[in-house]
């Protein structure tokens, strides 16, 4: 049997004739720029996480980005972001000037964690990023607290959380600003890059609108200089036949998840969950990971590791002055995580198989 981590094929194939005719209806228009299908999107997203708006743009990192502008994030700020998150977090916070403040994340969830936060705080920190990593949500009630007492604002980092629940609210609804990305392989995934800015707040969505498109208020009059951080007709066009699935997509996600759960629990350390998990990953500790990793392969199951090197130990970040040890959970972690297969269109007769090697992994082992 061959198991992909993702099959982007198989969600196509499941709803091809309603991609299909969205794509055609958009060429046949030929409105590719800042069509209808943008408009539906914004509203049908924005419904989708029961916040009050939604403004698409082209990435998760230009939603970032934008995110930080509207928070006000300017040179010298300090931004507070999990050492164990992809590099589009930090990223967008050097595109202000700023400065990424790492914190190391919890071992059991694999999330920021908020004790450490206080630790990190200085009279230049004005907001927090949390990130619900692989989908599973922060700790919000902690991290809100501290936000209050402290003055900072927040923004969630949801680029894996579509549909996520802390409390029974939906992720997007705790920050000022929220970010989503729609990168194909995300729970909500479009045919090429998109993104998008949530937020419950007029006066920051307005700002948002703008600096997406130019600063842009009539075609031809610019309030402010803004970018060019559109989100595509088509993308909207196949992200708002998407939508229609997407709660069926992450209850089948979850269910899954929940499989692997009972199957692993006496081989890996399973994922402990925060709140709803949405799972866009399955991420499990394990010990030999590599030769796990191998036996897989061989075996026609395809894993991944996300991330193996936390953010202070990237090339990228030297000039930040990190060293090995400062985040010792979250290198604890790159060592032992695996990320398995998991899909909506996955069998539990697939789950079987991979739970079914990983165990087999281990006896011969012992
Ligand atoms: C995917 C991702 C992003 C960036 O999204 P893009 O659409 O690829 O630009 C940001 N943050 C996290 C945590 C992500 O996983």
């Amino acid at each position: 049997m061959k198991i992909p981590l993702v099959d982007l094929k198989a969600n196509y194939l499941s709803i091809k004739q309603e991609i299909d005719s969205a794509i055609q209806r958009v060429i046949d228009n030929s409105s590719f720029i800042m069509g209808k299908e943008v408009e539906d999107f914004d509203k049908k997203f924005a419904d989708f996480i029961n916040a009050k708006y939604s403004i698409g743009v082209g990435n998760g990192t230009f939603a970032l980005h934008l995110a930080l502008i509207a928070a006000g994030i300017k040179e010298g700020d300090e931004v507070i972001i999990p050492v164990n998150t992809f590099i589009a977090t930090s990223e967008a916070v050097s595109y202000c000037n700023a400065t990424p403040v790492f914190v190391d994340v919890e071992e059991d969830s694999y999330n920021i964690n908020p004790r450490l936060i206080l630790d990190k705080i200085t009279e230049k920190t004005k907001t927090i990023i949390p990130v619900h990593l692989y989908g599973n949500p922060c700790k919000m009630k902690e991290i809100l607290e501290i936000a209050q007492e402290y003055d900072l604002k927040i923004i969630e980092d949801c680029a894996q959380a579509h549909g996520a629940e802390y409390n029974k609210i939906k992720v997007g609804n705790f920050g000022e600003v929220s970010t989503f990305s729609m990168f194909p392989a995300k729970v909500l995934g479009a045919f090429g890059d998109a993104g998008s800015v949530v937020t419950n707040n007029e006066e920051i969505a307005e700002k948002i609108r703008l600096l997406r498109n130019h600063g842009r208020h009539t075609k031809y009059e610019h309030l402010i200089e803004g970018y060019n951080y559109r989100i595509h007709s088509l993308q909207a066009a196949i992200l708002n036949v998407k939508l229609k699935y997407l709660k069926e997509w992450i209850e089948k996600r979850i269910i899954l998840a929940h499989k692997y759960n009972v199957l692993l629990k006496d081989y890996v350390i399973t994922p402990k969950e925060n709140g709803k998990h949405c799972y866009y990953m399955y991420v499990v500790r394990v010990k030999d990971r590599e030769r796990l990793q191998e036996y897989l392969k061989q075996n026609g199951v395809e894993t991944g590791v996300h991330y193996p090197i936390p953010l202070h130990l990237q090339p990228a970040y030297k000039n930040l002055g990190h060293n090995k040890g400062d985040f010792p959970v979250a290198e604890k972690l790159a060592n032992e995580i695996l990320s398995l297969p998991l899909y909506p269109e996955m069998t539990e007769e697939q789950i079987n198989y991979v739970s079914n090697k990983i165990k087999e992994f281990y006896k011969l082992d012992s």
